[in-house]
């Protein structure tokens, strides 16, 4: 599995479904078989990436 962003493979498991990138510092959550990426703001909000990528990018490899 890599990063969609910064297409590293650094990822560390901090949930059943997330995983933290340690290439671009952000947030990986799987929902149903995809990913949604979240950066994490300085005041510790999220704010979504997903808008970023296509849908393609964001599939999790089987
Ligand atoms: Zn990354």
């Amino acid at each position: 599995m890599r990063c969609p962003n910064c297409q590293s493979k650094d990822l560390g498991k901090i949930g059943a479904e997330q995983y933290y990138c340690w290439g671009c510092f952000i947030e990986l959550t799987a929902v149903d078989g995809k990913l949604a990426l979240s950066q994490i703001e300085e005041d510790g909000s999220l704010t979504s990436l997903d808008d970023l990528f296509e849908d393609e990018d964001l599939q999790m490899p089987m």
